[in-house]
């Protein structure tokens, strides 16, 4: 530090306010002098005439935020970052003419590019929470960089399938390197597509991410109101949004039930109604089918990933369609194994085999509703 100081000596040794600091860093150093000094001087001891690229640099971010982005926004921030060593001159001639308790070069720079921001573009200046945040990078010899983003925000959703659909393309990725035309069938198809797809046609934005609330297979329908999901939306140029408004995809519907800041807790509690297809391996008794009724109300235990779950169910009711088939509407907490439930398999207590004495067959299922516990 004491190096980095002793090489400005040779300035100050001969310093003269008026010749070697430009207007802004003279008022701000030394408020009490008579500040006729407003000529540009470029090579200003401490901010190298940086104060002077103000102008230039407000318009480059209008142009950036207004024209090229094309943010809709209501307020905004600017942080701005100078080289160190603005800041270890202007400390060291306050150091020798003992100057305390000053604005420094960084706030004042933030001050000057702040207010010109807001008339230019008639927008407020709001520092906690604003709808676009703008940096201004400021290199040693005064060229500038500038970087916006916007505050992200999430929207909630609902939505129904009726055709067979997978809800993310996992499987798109694993089958990319297999097949190129099947990738390109099955991108089309997945939720997580479809819903992107269409929402980006009214926010465009760098990235959303989706998360859902529970999954599901790709065979099964979704209906009634539909499940719940997140998109959240990283720096998005438009921040109105629609909600309520259907959209129907490609056997999809859904809809934008929210829009929020933020989100504080997605594990939400519901519960599902399913419709399951059941195929018997014995002809199915009706004296064991009775057991089924047992099961309303009941508490389904089974051992996952070290540890014991417990799962409700809330209504269970049944039709046998011919002596090997039957469906069973099943209201359970989200996250059941159905299969296992159906099948018996991995220590799952009570389960329909179990109860109806008779090996059974999980065909498929249908969500019929999700609802919030
Ligand atoms: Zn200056």
């Amino acid at each position: 530090m004491v190096l980095v100081k002793l090489k400005y000596l040779n300035y100050v040794k001969d310093f003269n306010f008026h010749d070697s600091l430009c207007y802004f860093c003279l008022r701000r150093n030394f408020p009490d002098l008579k500040q006729d000094n407003k000529k540009n001087i470029s090579d200003c001891l401490i901010c190298q005439g940086i104060f002077y690229k103000i102008n230039e640099i407000v318009k480059r971010i209008f142009y950036i935020v207004d024209f090229e982005k094309k943010y809709d926004y209501q307020s905004f921030s600017i942080g701005t970052s100078l080289p160190y060593f603005m800041f270890d001159k202007e400390d060291y001639i306050r150091s020798l003419y003992k100057i305390k308790d000053i604005e420094n070069i960084k706030s004042a720079f933030n001050f000057e590019i702040r207010n010109k921001f807001k008339s230019i573009s008639k927008k407020n200046l709001n520092l906690v929470n604003p709808d676009i945040k703008i940096d201004v990078f400021i290199s040693n010899n005064n060229d500038y960089s500038i970087k916006t983003t916007s505050r992200s925000f999430y929207l909630i959703g609902r939505y129904k399938k009726t055709k067979l659909l997978t809800q993310r393309d996992k499987k798109v990725l694993e089958n990319q390197s297999r097949d190129n035309s099947n990738f390109t069938i099955q991108k089309k198809q997945s939720i997580e597509m479809i819903i992107q797809n269409t929402l980006s046609d009214c926010i465009k934005s760098d990235r959303m991410i989706f998360s859902w609330c529970g999954s599901e297979d790709d065979n099964s329908q979704v209906l009634g109101k539909g499940r719940f999901f997140y998109v959240h939306i990283i720096n998005p140029r438009q921040r109105k949004v629609k909600l309520n408004k259907i959209f129907s995809n490609n056997g999809l519907d859904f809809k934008i039930i929210e829009k929020k800041d933020f989100l504080e807790n997605t594990n939400l509690n519901f519960r599902v109604k399913n419709k399951i297809f059941v195929k018997t391996a014995n002809p199915i008794s009706n004296f064991y089918l009775r057991n089924l009724k047992e099961l309303n109300k009941s508490i389904i235990r089974y051992y996952y990933k070290s540890k014991f779950i417990y799962k409700k169910i809330y209504n269970i009711q049944f039709k046998k369609l011919d002596p090997f088939h039957l469906i069973i509407i099943l209201e359970c907490d989200n996250g059941l194994f159905l299969r296992q439930f159906i099948e018996g398999r991995k220590l799952m207590e009570p389960n329909i085999s179990l109860k109806l004495n008779n090996p059974c067959e999980f065909l498929k299922y249908d969500i019929l509703d999700i609802l919030i516990s």
